[in-house]
This record gives C-alpha cells, structure tokens and sequence, in this order.
C-alpha cells in the first residue's frame, strides 16, 4: 500500500551517500564526520567492567545518576553554570535523540521554527514531522555569521522557536557574545524556546572558547542545550548525549525522550561516568584537532583552493568558485570517483541546495590519511 509521505523531499542522507562512495571507489573518507581511529582504550576497559560487573539493564529513563552528577559537576568547570542533576539533565541516544525529543516537545502544527542556513540535516524534519514549520534565514557568506537583522525580521507571531549550532556544522563558526546578547534581545520578551546544537563544544581552535547559551541568563531559561559523548571522546557509534534544560522544559522532553528510546545504553553510562572524572579527556580537545586542522590547512596551502581555517568542529570548508564552475555536488561525487578524496558538497545544507561551490572535508582522521588525501589533492589534475 503506498504511504503518504510525511516527508516527501527527504531521501538518504547525504552522510551514508558519500561514505558509501567512498566505500565503493576505495577514496579517502573525509566525507561523514567521525573519528577515523580509535577512542581511548582505557574507556573501552570501563565498558567492559561494567559489563562484566552486571550493568547490563535498562538504565534509568532520564539516564544513570552517577553520569548525570558529573556532567553538572563538568559544566559547573567549563561553563561555571549550575543545573539539577536530578531535575535539569537527561542522558540520551545520541544529540539527534535529543534534537528530535526537544522539537518535539515544543513544537505544534502550524508552529513557525527559525533555523540558520546553512544547517545540520535533522533539524527541519524533525519540525515538519510534528507539523511545524521552518523557517530559514541564511548566514553571512564567507564567514557563515550571523545576520542579526535577518532574524528578526523572520520572527512573526507564530515563532516557538529557535534552533541554533555553534561551533557550526558544516563552516567551523563560533558564537560571539555579540551573537548570545543579540538572541537574548530578540526573545527576552517572546515566548519562544531555543535548542542549542553544542555538540562539538569541545573542538575550538586559536584559543577560542566556545560559549554555550547556558551562560547567558535569559537564554539558559529557554534553552535545550544539546550535546554529544560521542564527538567528545571519539565514540559516534555509540550514540550517546545529553540535553541540559530547566526542570519544567525537561519534564515535557522526557516525556517524549522516554518514547523515543525510553533509556541509553547502560554499561556505557558507568563507563562514561567514571571516565568524566578526569578533565584531561575533554580539555585535550582543542590541541589534539587543532594539529589535524593545522596540517589539514598546511597542505591546502600549497593549492590554489581558497579557505579561511575553521574556528571549531572537525571540518574544513573549502571554496573552488574562482576555479570551475562545477556544481558542489559534482565535483565531491568526481573527486570521490577520480581522485580518491570523499568529502561533503554543502549545498545539502541548504533547503533550496544552493550551490555556493564549497566542499567540507572532515580532518578527524589519522594523520597519515590526512597527509595522504592532501598529497592527492596537491598532485592531481582538479578541474
Ligand atoms: N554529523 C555527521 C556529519 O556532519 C554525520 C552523522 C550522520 O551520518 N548522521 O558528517
């Protein structure tokens, strides 16, 4: 029987298209963003401790306490910010899990929801699927920041929320507090929530801090910060976050949450939580990529690819608009095919694909691969 779809213009996510690509042709992969090596043994040794020790069990639907504690006391550390552990903090699958439990907890039919262009995929379904709608205000090109006007002039009766990412997937942006201060005016006086995309929190660059709207008054109380263990400690497949709100906004996110997925893994839970206890395992972030960003970038250099080195996240965009006129889209499925570098074309970010001839590749990756893929792009015949 055919269905009607609720979500018609949605096929396979450009993620599994590319990696399989990649796959297929034998490419370098710095298409999809995850770790191309290993997470730490000795947290793969907590996993299997706790394991071993019977935490095999549903864990409780708002997460493990223990876990829960050490996230409010490591985000008293980096952000100097207090949430209830009991009340205020939820452990779940994954951001996505958490993006699409606090959509849902908001948004109804007819709902207006702000989102910045370009953005992460999950977003606009996760709105359409309970029958809101989006609205898209587009960034400042080149440097993908934020037009302050633009988003107050989108803002209309209808507006429930907003949804925000920094550091920015795909451009590598980092809020300002200019940016926090110009949220905070827009909606001190609406009622209208915010979900706080901060899942590479951890991943800034040239001493940068990243600044989580949990550390602005206004915002805290209306937003749902979401975050990712998985991007932290190099774990994506475990699929594993958080999402920090106040006690009556998570009341209603739990209620979906505990629908979605009801509880996490549990042995991971432990494993994480003992493994938060020391601070080095986050706080070496920013150094650790910032070397893969560096040779990342050193390499491009020596090509006449245009590019500004990414502020945050794992990726790094990079513009051939002076050199060819091939769509974004093209060119990462002929790179991927006749040189052997995957990447993602950005133009997937945007509802209307606009093509701004801009590719992100993800320097997540050992650095041998990254020298390798660079070494092919310096040598090979581009355009
Ligand atoms: N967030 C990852 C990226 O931007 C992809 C995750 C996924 O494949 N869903 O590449």
């Amino acid at each position: 029987m055919p269905i009607q779809s609720k979500l018609p213009e949605v096929g396979t996510t450009i993620f599994t298209i590319m990696s399989k690509m990649a796959s297929d042709y034998q490419a370098i992969n710095l298409s999809q963003g995850y770790p191309g090596f290993n997470c730490d043994p000795h947290l793969i040794e907590l996993v299997y401790k706790y394991m071993k020790e019977g935490k095999n069990q549903y864990a409780p639907m708002s997460g493990v306490p223990l876990l829960r504690e050490r996230l409010v006391e490591k985000t008293k550390k980096v952000y100097g910010v207090d949430y209830d552990s009991e009340s205020e903090v939820t452990i779940v699958s994954g951001a996505t899990d958490a993006i699409y439990s606090a959509v849902t907890s908001i948004v109804k039919p007819g709902d207006e929801v702000i989102l910045l262009e370009p953005a992460y995929d999950c977003y606009a379904p996760a709105i359409k699927l309970c029958g809101g709608i989006p609205v898209y205000v587009p960034l400042n090109l080149p440097d993908f920041s934020i037009h302050w006007n633009s988003v107050k002039d989108a803002l209309s009766d209808k507006t429930r929320l907003i949804m925000v990412n920094t550091p920015h997937n795909p451009s590598g942006y980092m809020w300002t507090k200019e940016d926090l201060e110009n949220l905070a005016q827009l909606i001190v006086d609406k009622d209208i929530y915010v979900i706080s995309d901060e899942v590479y929190e951890h991943i800034t660059f040239d001493g940068r801090k990243h600044l989580s709207m949990m550390t602005h008054p206004v915002l805290k109380e209306r937003t749902f910060v979401c975050g990712s263990f998985g991007k932290t400690f190099h774990v994506t497949g475990w699929k594993i976050g958080y999402c920090l709100a106040p006690e009556e906004m998570t009341r209603e996110f739990r209620k979906v949450h505990q629908f979605v997925t009801f509880s996490t893994a549990t042995p991971l839970q432990y494993a994480l939580a003992e493994y938060l206890e020391d601070e080095h395992h986050y706080l070496e972030l920013p150094d650790f990529y910032q070397k893969k960003r560096d040779l990342f970038c050193e390499g491009l250099r020596e090509t006449e690819l245009l590019f500004t080195p990414a502020q945050g996240s794992f990726f790094q965009q990079v513009s051939y608009g002076h050199l060819s006129k091939e769509s974004d889209f093209d060119l990462a499925v002929r790179w991927t095919k006749e040189i052997g570098v995957a990447s993602i074309p950005i133009s997937v970010f945007f509802k209307n694909k606009n093509d701004h001839k801009i590719l992100r590749f993800c320097f997540a990756k050992l650095d041998e691969e990254l020298e390798k893929a660079i070494k092919i792009i310096q040598k090979s015949k581009l355009f």
